[in-house]
């Protein structure tokens, strides 16, 4: 079921044009992700799903609705790029403050303790570590039991296990059947929770796909490195079609090639009977993907 459609938006601040031409759709119980550098047009796009801007063309359906239809706020939770609170403010005051928007809020208590926050409820904001906001910042997006979370740049400024930790708690969200919009620069964060991505670039939308689908779409080369266990000739290799040169390195040898080349060399390998030691490979990764996704979109 499709609870999120978005059709040919754009959106232009003055002579700048963030957006243009974006479409794409979110699935029941997915996370989606929006990857793209910064300036990229991805906060404009979720701020106009969030019903927070009005686009200047193009349709957003929102659960069937209209993005700024009020009754959408009880079911979507937004976490907001450098969303501030007070600096006095309790932890336990802000949770009590948003709770009371909402005619049925999500139990906080149990809230903070999935976010590791039940022991700061009577920290002030301004005392709390960059983490503990983000998760107080998570725990206010989702306190009225949301069907829909979209959270932008949720890990931005966090050290790497408050990263993971943040990773963790955002899969066992959508375990609980909310639905995740999530807005990244963090190949490695895109590649470990979404289950498909809208890469944009220049407020474009230049690749859709699952994380593996957008890195397999890449016909790009990929790099073995091995010591024969005894004298090899470059031409067993080099007949393979997967294998576009061969390069020795003292006792190592470098293969370069496509497709499926590391089970087209190691079974050359095995039917000559040479075990390759010190065996490394080298892929393509989403960072590859995207760098050639954005540049290719730039050159143009
Ligand atoms: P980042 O990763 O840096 O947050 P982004 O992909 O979220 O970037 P947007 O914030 O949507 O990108 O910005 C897209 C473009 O629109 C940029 O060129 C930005 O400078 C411009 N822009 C964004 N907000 C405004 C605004 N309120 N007024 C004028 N220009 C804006």
């Amino acid at each position: 079921m499709t609870v999120i459609e978005v059709r040919d938006l754009r959106k232009a601040y003055g002579e700048t044009v963030a957006v243009r031409d974006v479409s794409f759709t979110v699935e029941a119980g997915e996370i989606f992700g929006i990857l793209g550098p910064n300036g990229a047009g991805k906060t404009t796009t979720v701020e106009c799903i969030a019903g927070l801007r009005r686009p200047d063309q193009g349709t957003i359906h929102v659960l069937g609705r209209e993005p700024h239809d009020s009754t959408l706020r009880y079911e979507v939770g937004v976490q907001l790029q450098e969303s501030q609170l007070p600096d006095k403010i309790s932890v336990r005051e802000a949770l009590d403050l948003y709770a009371s928007f909402y005619p049925d809020p999500a139990d906080w208590r149990a809230l903070t303790r999935e976010l590791g926050l039940a022991d700061k409820l009577n920290t002030r904001y301004v005392k709390l570590s960059g983490g503990q906001k983000q998760r107080l910042s998570i725990a206010l997006a989702l306190i009225g039991s949301p069907k829909i979370a979209i959270l932008d740049e949720l890990t931005t400024g966090l050290d790497p296990q408050a990263r993971r930790d943040t990773w963790d708690l955002i899969e066992s969200i959508r375990d609980s059947g909310v639905t995740i919009l999530l807005v990244t620069h963090f190949m490695e964060e895109a590649e470990r929770l979404c289950d498909r991505l809208a890469v944009i670039d220049h407020g474009e939308v230049v690749a859709l796909d699952t994380p593996s689908g957008l890195i397999s779409g890449l016909d790009t080369e990929q790099r073995l490195r091995f010591r024969p266990s005894r004298p090899l000739d470059d031409a067993l290799l080099t007949a393979l079609p997967e294998v576009r040169s061969v390069k020795r390195h003292g006792e190592q040898i470098e293969v370069i090639g496509t497709g499926n080349l590391l089970h087209a060399v190691t079974s050359t390998l095995a039917v000559n009977q040479i075990i390759a030691a010190e065996l490394r490979i080298e892929q393509a990764s989403l960072d590859d993907a995207f760098v050639r996704l954005t540049s290719r979109s730039g050159k143009e």
